[in-house]
């Protein structure tokens, strides 16, 4: 089996295995004052560091979550009032699209969906006509896309936000633990991640508030008053500390390791599309996640693509809508077809990919892709 689904998953690192099933053999809740408690409390703290570290920020500025879709809830739900502007894109994941879309039902017009280019960029310049219409407010922009690996800059996001006062939001779920990231030099509010796909466990993620960031106190669970009051609730200890033994082992020897999966995945996008007629990437090629590539098979469908080739683990547009019909959102608003967007698979490579794992995928595809044309060519069509 050849695993390529990095961005739905990722291996969980030895580090944190590790680490989890020792807590999970230990007895202790962070919030009791007894011996066993303050150890699984000082544990948490080890981790905030960790995290911390990573992402160039105080530990203070953590507030842990169950994930992404969590932290993302938290912070537009925080962020948004009423009467002032909500700016995201149309490429973002549901966990922002939803709840944005949520948090102004009531005030439709407070949303502002940015264009996207047919590379995926979204339009920043854009940012500067609504910000010259409206101010405050925050706007919503991912780190990388889930789908197609394309990155936002988010310096010229966060220039153009402060000068008129709007809070900063990035969903950088892709991005942490793949590429270097610097909260406080990015000058951001908010940022949002998951432990998963860096190697931590599942249901586990974080956070980030910029101290002295002007940010209402909104929680979403409000209970034991836990994480400062932002999120009531036991600690998942096992969890958070599987997330800080992720983190330092994403940090150590990043930049080499950015540097081995990108050539891993240019690699991988040569030896199949050369070989293979009628196939296109998708996503600007000089701005994205060194381990994603989107590539559309003209003409061949990806789910009978992944059926031929069952042993290699990759998605049809993104695992949170997969079992969904409905064609991926990203690759419309990039203007692709609907059947091209039904013809599109992702592979995303991480940390444990292998240069035999690339050799096995790329004859796999080849394979299906070309038994699942001469199928389509039969007079009969496919069997
Ligand atoms: N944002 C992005 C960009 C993602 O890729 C994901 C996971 N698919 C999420 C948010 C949600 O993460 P989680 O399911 O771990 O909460």
């Amino acid at each position: 089996m050849s695993y390529f689904d990095y961005n739905a998953t990722a291996p969980i690192r030895p580090e944190a295995l590790e680490v989890v099933v020792e807590v999970m053999q230990s007895v202790g809740n962070a919030s009791s004052m007894h011996q066993p408690g303050r150890k699984a409390a000082h544990r948490v703290e080890v981790a905030r560091r960790q995290l911390a570290e990573l992402l160039g920020c105080s530990p203070g500025e953590i507030i842990f979550t169950s994930g992404a879709t969590e932290a993302n809830n938290l912070a537009l739900r925080a962020a948004f009032t009423v009467g002032s502007p909500l700016v995201t894109s149309p490429v973002e994941h549901p966990a922002v699209l939803e709840t944005a879309r949520t948090v102004t039902a009531e005030s439709p017009d407070d949303l502002v969906l940015l264009p996207v280019a047919a590379d995926g960029l979204v339009d920043l310049e854009a940012l500067d006509q609504v910000f010259a219409a409206r101010r405050g407010g925050v706007v919503s922009l991912m780190a990388a896309n889930n789908e197609t690996g394309v990155l936002t800059d988010l310096r010229v996001v966060a220039k153009a936000a402060r000068e008129v006062g709007t809070l900063i939001h990035t969903d950088a779920t892709q991005v942490i633990g793949r590429l270097p990231v610097d909260v406080t030099d990015l000058d951001i509010d908010l940022l949002s991640l998951s432990a998963h796909k860096f190697g931590g466990p599942q249901g586990v993620g974080a956070l980030y508030v910029r101290r002295g960031s002007p940010l209402p106190h909104r929680p979403l669970l409000v209970g034991g008053g836990q994480e400062r009051g932002w999120r009531a609730g036991t600690l998942n200890v096992a969890g958070i500390i599987g997330l800080g033994a992720a983190a330092e082992a994403a940090a150590r020897g990043l930049g080499e390791e950015v540097e081995r999966i990108a050539a891993l995945r240019d690699r991988f996008e040569h030896l199949v599309t050369d070989t293979l007629p009628g196939c296109r990437i998708n996503g600007r090629p000089d701005q994205r996640l060194p381990g994603v590539t989107s590539i559309t098979f003209h003409g061949v469908p990806a789910d009978a693509v992944l059926a031929a080739m069952p042993e290699v683990a990759a998605s049809e547009g993104s695992a949170c809508a997969s079992g969904a019909p409905t064609p991926s959102h990203v690759l419309l608003a990039m203007g692709l077809s609907r059947v091209d967007a039904d013809s599109t698979i992702r592979f995303s490579l991480g940390y444990a990919t292998t240069e035999a794992e690339i050799e096995h995928a790329v004859r796999a595809v080849k394979r299906a892709v070309m038994q699942v044309r001469a199928a389509l060519a039969e007079p009969d069509g496919p069997r």
